[in-house]
């Protein structure tokens, strides 16, 4: 699914591409700001979704960069419709590595809406009245702001393997294997997400939206399987090295030389 991509440029070493789907979403986007604002909605809506990725990839590029403090590399960056993957060599095994390359991300969207707070201004009741495609450069900068906002605080629930979940793994990895960590963090999360789509598709009946919330629901599935997939992954790494680690110990002790081999002179 995910092999469908387009190779952007490198920053710093690290290949930023383009999932396959997201020229859907761009053109979803131009139709949505045409239909309902001709040419400047269609201008103002992809002009959105470029924006938004950009933080998207300056948020990845939080984790890649603290990452690699800690001598974890990143190999790419890959946008999807619903938001970005960085791809690592390993994760950190020191709980506190794990913690700061997890908030890393998050803090880059908090610096960002305190940059953009120094030129974006807000007038009274905007949430109320904000208008859903931005036609002015002042517009764009208020949707930003609020993206950012929701990006940075989102990814902190502790839903594995979100950032917040990430937190929570490393936090009960200082007390508990890394693989129980990981499946209690995983179990979590999945327990979360199933909670989510069913709130996202009951929307109507719950009174949240006046239909249910698809493209959430979409989300919170690719986060349940995520989160399997990663801990599959760390339980297969884990079996391997207790493998090795078992026959090489048993090497050790077969191979050492017989004590009682020398025939007493
Ligand atoms: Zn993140």
């Amino acid at each position: 699914m995910l092999g469908w991509s387009i190779k952007l440029f490198r920053i710093r070493g690290i290949q930023l591409s383009l999932h396959g789907s997201f020229l859907l979403l761009l053109a979803y986007a131009t139709w949505a700001g045409w239909s309902e604002e001709r040419g400047p909605g269609a201008l103002g809506n992809v002009a959105l979704v470029l924006a938004f990725f950009t933080c998207i990839v300056l948020h990845e590029l939080g984790h890649a960069f603290a990452g690699r403090r800690f001598g974890v590399d990143v190999t790419r960056i890959l946008l999807l419709p619903i938001g970005g993957m960085a791809e690592f060599t390993a994760i950190p095994r020191r709980p506190l590595h794990e913690v700061l390359m997890a908030l890393a991300g998050p803090a880059v969207n908090f610096v960002i809406v305190g940059l953009l707070l120094t030129v974006v201004r807000f007038p009274p009741h905007w949430i109320d009245n904000a208008p859903a495609i931005p036609l002015t450069v002042g517009e764009l900068g208020r949707h930003l702001v609020a993206a950012n906002l929701v990006m940075g605080l989102f990814n902190l629930v502790p839903v594995f393997p979100m950032d917040g979940g990430r937190v929570l793994r490393a936090l009960l990895a200082s007390r508990f294997s890394y693989l129980r960590a990981t499946f209690a963090a995983a179990t979590l999360a999945k327990v979360l997400a199933v909670l989510a789509i069913a709130v996202a598709l009951a929307a109507p009946q719950l009174q949240l939206a006046p239909e249910p919330l698809y493209l959430p629901a979409v989300l919170f599935a690719f986060i349940f399987f995520a989160g399997e997939m990663e801990y599959r992954m760390v339980r297969r790494t884990e079996l391997e090295a207790a493998h090795w680690r078992h026959w090489w110990n048993r090497q050790e002790i077969t191979s050492l030389p017989p004590v009682s081999a020398e025939p007493p002179c």
